[in-house]
């Protein structure tokens, strides 16, 4: 089988933070506030105060305000990782990616775990995208595909 249509290659790079540096929002879904306020050990009504910003329809961390895009990116990675929202999990696992070819090839150049590791299955992958449009409905309802 065409290797294109069987699945996507990826690898986070060990060390990389170049996505955390994109300029762009980290949008919240749920459960993502309760998640790193619970791992950072703060009252979840604090950690809004602090690092979310609302409108409508959108949740999304604030920036620092100093021209980094994230506080919780610190001495070269991702200070929650283990509780980080979900957009960032699943990167770059996102619809608009997965769903277009071309999207995913220019997307390596500023990722360089795509095209590195093992296969992910196109099944898997689609399961991962999918958990994008169930976190985001507001984004991908609205708007297409667009995050
Ligand atoms: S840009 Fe890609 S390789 Fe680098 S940290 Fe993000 S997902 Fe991993
Ligand atoms: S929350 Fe973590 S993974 Fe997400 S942008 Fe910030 S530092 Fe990067």
């Amino acid at each position: 089988m065409d290797p294109a249509v069987e699945g996507l290659r990826f690898q986070c790079q060990p060390g990389c933070t170049a996505c955390c540096e994109v300029n762009g929002f980290v949008y919240l879904g749920p459960g993502d506030v309760a998640r790193a306020a619970a791992f950072l050990k703060m009252d979840p009504t604090e950690f809004e105060r602090q690092f979310v910003y609302r409108t409508r329809h959108r949740t999304r961390l604030r920036k620092p305000g100093d021209g980094r895009q994230c506080h919780f990116l610190r001495d070269g990675g991702c200070s929650i990782h283990p509780a980080k929202p979900t957009q960032c999990r699943l990167f770059p696992f996102w619809p608009e990616l997965v769903d277009d070819r071309k999207a995913w090839r220019r997307t390596a150049a500023h990722c360089p775990g795509i095209g590195q590791g093992p296969l992910v299955q196109i099944g898997t992958a689609k399961q991962l995208s999918a958990e994008m449009e169930t976190a985001y409905p507001a984004i991908y309802l609205s708007f297409g595909g667009s995050a």
